[in-house]
Formats: C-alpha cells, sequence, structure tokens
C-alpha cells in the first residue's frame, strides 16, 4: 500500500481524505487478518479488498493532481531582486497583494536573504487591469501623445496585448471554474465513501443497531 505521509508532510491532504485512508487501512488490515485466521478469504471479501485498494489508487491520483497544480504555480520566473539588483529565475515562494490590489509572486534572494513581491500580477485578470489603467493614462494624454509615431506606435501594441490578456483571462476563469467543479465532486466522493467505511467499522465493532434504531 503506497505511504500518504509526504502528502500529509506537505499539506496536499484535505481532512476527509486523511479519515478516508485511515478507514482503508483499517478495513484492509481487518480481512488480512480474517485472511491469517482462515487461510484464505471469501471471493466477495476479495472483491472488496480489490475496491479498497482501488480507493487508496483514486486518493494518490488526487493528492498527485493537486500537487502538480501547486507546482505548476511555483515555477522559476526571471526577476530582479530590489536590493541588490541581481536578475535571475526564482521559484515564487507565496502571493500577495500589492498596493495596487494585484495579486504578485513574492521571491526570496539568496544573496541578500530578502523577501520581496515582484510587482506583475501573476494573472491574467490583474494583468488585464493593470493593462487598462495605462491605456487610461494614455488616453488622458492622447491629444499630445498622438503627434508622436512612437507613442501611437504603443498603443497600438498594448490594444493589441489586451485583446490577447482578454482571452487568457477567459480561460483563467474558465480553469478555475473547472477545478472548483472537480474539487467539489471529489470532496462528496471521498465523504460518501468515508461515511461508508466508517459505518462498516462501527457495525463491525458493535454489530447492528437494535431493530427502530437507524
Ligand atoms: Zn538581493
Amino acid at each position: 500500500m503506497p505511504n500518504l505521509d509526504k502528502y500529509i508532510t506537505e499539506g496536499y491532504i484535505k481532512q476527509d481524505e486523511k479519515e478516508l485512508f485511515e478507514l482503508i487501512l483499517y478495513h484492509r488490515q481487518q480481512y488480512q487478518n480474517t485472511k491469517n485466521r482462515q487461510g484464505g478469504l471469501h471471493p466477495d471479501d476479495i472483491e472488496i479488498m480489490k475496491i479498497l485498494d482501488q480507493g487508496n489508487q483514486l486518493l494518490i491520483t488526487i493528492l498527485e493532481d493537486r500537487k502538480n497544480t501547486v507546482i505548476a504555480k511555483q515555477k522559476p520566473m526571471l526577476t530582479n531582486c530590489p536590493q541588490c539588483d541581481i536578475e535571475k529565475e526564482r521559484k515564487p515562494i507565496w502571493e500577495e497583494k500589492n498596493e495596487h490590489d494585484y495579486i504578485c509572486n513574492k521571491y526570496k534572494c539568496d544573496e541578500c536573504n530578502i523577501e520581496y513581491l515582484d510587482d506583475t500580477p501573476n494573472n491574467a485578470k490583474d494583468q488585464l487591469i493593470w493593462l487598462e489603467s495605462i491605456l487610461a493614462v494614455f488616453e488622458k494624454h492622447k491629444d499630445t501623445l498622438s503627434k508622436d509615431p512612437e507613442q501611437v506606435e504603443n498603443i497600438i501594441q498594448l490594444k493589441k496585448q489586451r485583446e490577447k490578456f482578454i482571452k487568457a483571462c477567459e480561460a483563467e476563469e474558465e480553469a478555475l471554474k473547472n477545478l472548483q467543479q472537480a474539487e467539489q465532486q471529489r470532496d462528496k466522493a471521498i465523504a460518501g465513501w468515508r461515511d461508508y467505511l466508517l459505518t462498516a467499522k462501527i457495525k463491525q465493532q458493535w454489530g447492528n443497531p437494535p431493530a427502530g434504531i437507524n
């Protein structure tokens, strides 16, 4: 049976999932004890043991998926340390809102041993708001800027970029919605499994409740 300890230590497991894992272990052990005592198992029990293994495998897949999603968000980015000005690829250690309310990545510089927030938004939604604010400044000074061909070209490029950000924003929202839906469905399935195995455990330990109490 694969071990879930690393997911527990790294915090990728929810309470319901942890309980389900413990219940799977418990029931598997019960069948194992029966098998040792009787020298074999009823085909139905062998089938249940297989289902328990599948449940365990499903849990591992869920935890790996979740871990990979988090790791993907931590991919190294080229960033400048505000203190030593050394530019290099660093892995985000956290994300936080900056003074403009944009969610940005937080990095740690090993050279100066400080943590700093990179002011570029790390998501399409905030990047779009950021770009809109730059375009608003251009719009305000349109009369003066339109006389400068270089600035006119800049505005054209920024407007093109805005179209890209709008598309990225839609894709990001869709991905987030799908992720939340998938998590909700998983939570429901996990809770169902846990309740079922918990009831089975209680019945094993205490027997069936007297008639009328159920
Ligand atoms: Zn530094």
